[in-house]
């Protein structure tokens, strides 16, 4: 499903996606608009998600530029009605490297969220659907959607940003792998209890966003797994073939066990 989108341009090399949905998202907010005052209410509705939706690209290329210091390669970044998400081909494994590389994307938005209470004054969090009737009120309303941007990717569901801060620090003392699993562990719980107050107070979008999360850290732990577990068997099987080569005892290859849900690999 992912799938389904149109590439725009690209920004140091990052290709920026649009998936299929977040047109028709566009089209509903332009639509909702012109509802409310014809074609100038209609070009406000898409300028008004156009403005969230960039601040959204700029949180992603502060993980990006970040990340990419560190040597890493970005393949695209995907815009989709329920936010940003940047393609990496690897998240690094040094806690401290995913440490900043986190928190740069969050930082983007307090920046932004700052520079416009300069300009504008304090800010405003209310409803996108409600078009801001000045350019000051627009952007004390950007600023009040960039603190909120900022303060809800900070929350510990892995793999929002908040998840991955968590699993970077548990990272300094244990295992990645483990880690991990807490951080997963740890993230369910926070996505079920926002799946529970999403539906409680009908925010539909919320309790969407949230399964989307708890779906996302189980399959992001698990396809670490695998691959710990396939680099594990690895080198048990490049240590076998070095012993036999020395002229050790020809034991038995090490076999691939199926089914190891652990945690651990075993080799
Ligand atoms: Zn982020």
């Amino acid at each position: 499903m992912l799938g389904w989108s149109i590439n725009l341009f690209r920004i140091r090399g990052i290709q920026l996606a649009v998936h299929f949905s977040f047109i028709l998202f566009l089209a509903w907010f332009a639509y909702d608009g012109y509802q409310d005052a014809g074609v100038s209410g209609a070009l406000w509705g898409a300028a008004t998600l156009l403005a969230f939706f960039t601040c959204v690209v700029l949180h992603e290329l502060g993980h990006c530029f970040t990340g990419m210091r560190f040597g890493l390669h970005v393949r695209r970044i995907l815009l989709m009605p329920i936010g940003g998400m940047a393609v990496f081909d690897s998240i690094p494994r040094k806690p401290r490297e995913e440490l900043l590389m986190t928190i740069a994307g969050p930082a983007v938005n307090f920046a932004i969220a700052g520079l416009l209470c300069l300009v504008a004054g304090y800010p405003h969090a209310g409803n996108v659907l409600d078009s801001p009737n000045s350019l000051t009120s627009f952007a004390r309303l950007l600023a009040g959607w960039n603190l909120l941007m900022g303060i809800f990717n900070l929350t510990p569901a892995f793999p929002m940003d908040g998840g991955r801060i968590l699993r970077a620090l548990l990272a300094t003392r244990l295992p990645y792998l483990r880690a991990t699993k807490w951080a997963a562990n740890i993230g369910k719980v926070v996505a079920g209890l926002g799946i529970a107050y999403g539906l409680f107070t009908s925010s539909y979008l919320l309790a969407v966003l949230f399964t989307f999360i708890l779906l996302s850290g189980e399959n992001e732990y698990r396809m670490l797994q695998r691959q710990e577990y396939a680099e594990a068997h690895w080198q048990a099987m490049m240590e076998h073939l070095a012993r036999t080569r020395a002229g050790g005892p020809a034991d038995e290859p090490p076999l691939l066990e199926p089914g190891n849900t652990e945690g651990e690999p075993r080799p």
